[in-house]
């Protein structure tokens, strides 16, 4: 699937301490492959790549992230642009405000006009009206009716008559005269695109002027879902996509192809064949979802946060030069308590669990450690070396603490000091800055 693919793809960059001209190509190469397995149309997945490689080169990787991570996050929020970037609502303005849905055969309209109808009743306090346009089978007015009942709204059908256009305005004034405000308008599809369901679903637009034409469109069908969308945006000039049956793992490369080839926001998501699985669609949420990399995603946006690069060289020397001491030890430890939660902070780096199986990572015991690093004087701060037996009861009077709790802290802070020296190249660099919280 596409998030092995992009594992893959930025994997390549892994070990590499910069991203240069070289390592972008191939990781990007990755990347469009990996799009277009996930039925991104080929030409946007090229303009894709182009707009993330202009961003990755000559960007300074931040010397605390590895350079993968950092791309995925260029691509993310490329991707999430990409799909618009920000939420779009519906058009609720009319009285009644007219919502027409077109779309395929199958594509999900029925179902989705439920969904909408049972959205704006129960979290948008609408009083809505269903109309049932798929006047070629009595079997979808049915459906419809079902519908409507499961939820409880009302449905207007005219059985004996095959003109929906005359179906849809009689449905409207109906609408008016019974004081319902929403008009939510189902069609009729047919498998492929032709001439005669267009020239209808044109018709019925054309006749009651709708505020919002939604496009309802299987996510499932790919490649073909954007030949559909630009079918019927051409003769609709429709508000919004609908995307259905993104339940399971459908990936959702569709989305990102409709929006870029007909310009229209994605408006909502369909997530399941239940009156509840509908979603206001998030560009931000998809991107993750495309991605599948959420948390790392968040984790390298919260060390980008933390990052201070003089602060980190000034660290880095002292490391180096086995300057190292208790003072520093309570800046990283207060980066790291800024950072969130120190266990689902190791647990977003892969093999940290390993690599700190013998430092105790414990929330709650920073309170003791900055306690006792406070009854600390400066030189034994700067020197822990001198801390001897003496010094170490007075430390723990001081700080409230027990003799056996400081000497464990010595020996944590040993343990780190080592850990430090011992990654300052190689693996590790990247999980010591983490753990420097800014180096
Ligand atoms: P229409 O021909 O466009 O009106 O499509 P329908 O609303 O009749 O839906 C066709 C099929 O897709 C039905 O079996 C629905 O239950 C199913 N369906 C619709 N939306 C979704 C969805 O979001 N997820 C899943 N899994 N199935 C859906
Ligand atoms: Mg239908």
């Amino acid at each position: 699937n596409l998030t092995d693919k992009l594992d893959k793809a930025f994997h390549i960059l892994k070990g590499h301490g910069k991203i240069t001209d070289v390592n972008v190509a191939d990781t990007l190469k990755e990347v469009r492959r990996a799009l277009l397995d996930a039925d991104v149309n080929f030409k946007i997945a090229k303009e894709f790549t182009n707009k993330v490689k202009e961003k990755a080169i000559g960007e300074n990787v931040l010397t605390n992230l590895q350079p993968g991570q950092l791309m995925v996050k260029i691509v993310k929020d490329e991707l999430t642009e990409l799909m618009g970037g920000d939420v779009a609502g519906v058009n609720l303005s009319g009285n009644p405000s007219v919502i027409l849905m077109s779309g395929l055969q199958g594509s999900g309209k029925t179902t989705f006009s439920g969904k909408l109808a049972n959205f704006l009743k129960t979290k948008k306090n609408k009083n809505p009206l269903l109309v049932a346009c798929d006047v070629y089978r009595p079997a979808a007015i049915n459906q419809l009716h079902v519908v409507g009942e499961q939820i409880g709204v009302e449905v207007y059908s005219e059985p004996e008559n095959k003109n929906p256009v005359e179906i849809a305005q009689n449905a409207i004034k109906h609408a008016k005269a019974n004081g319902f405000n929403v008009v939510i308008v189902d069609t009729a599809g047919r498998l492929a695109v032709d001439e005669e369901m267009m020239n209808e679903i044109a018709n019925v637009h054309k006749a009651i002027q709708p505020q919002e034409t939604l496009f309802v469109v299987d996510a499932m069908t790919g490649q073909d879902a954007v030949n559909t969308a630009k079918a019927f945006n051409d003769r609709l000039n429709f508000d919004g996509v609908v995307l259905t049956k993104l339940d399971g793992d459908t990936r959702g490369g569709a989305a990102i192809s409709i929006k870029s080839v007909v310009n229209k926001p994605i408006k909502f998501i369909g997530t399941g064949e239940k009156m509840e699985a509908i979603d206001v669609f998030y560009p931000s949420r998809m991107a993750d979802r495309i991605l599948g990399m959420g948390d790392v995603v968040s984790l390298v946006e919260r060390a980008q946060e933390q990052y201070n690069e003089e602060e980190a060289r000034k660290l880095q020397k002292k490391i180096a030069k086995n300057e190292f001491g208790f003072d520093d030890f309570l800046t990283q430890i207060q980066q790291i308590k800024k950072m969130g939660n120190m266990k689902d902070l190791v647990g977003m780096i892969p093999g940290a669990n390993k690599a700190l199986k013998d430092v105790e990572i414990e929330d709650d015991a920073f309170k003791h450690i900055e306690a006792i690093i406070h009854s600390m004087t400066p030189e034994e701060r700067s020197k822990p070396a001198i801390i001897d037996g003496k010094r170490k009861t007075r430390i723990a009077k001081g700080s409230g603490t027990k003799v056996e709790q400081v000497n464990q802290l010595m020996k944590q802070f040993d343990q780190m000091s080592k850990m430090m020296k011992m990654m300052q190249g190689g693996a590790g660099k990247n999980l010591m800055r983490m753990m420097g919280g800014g180096m």
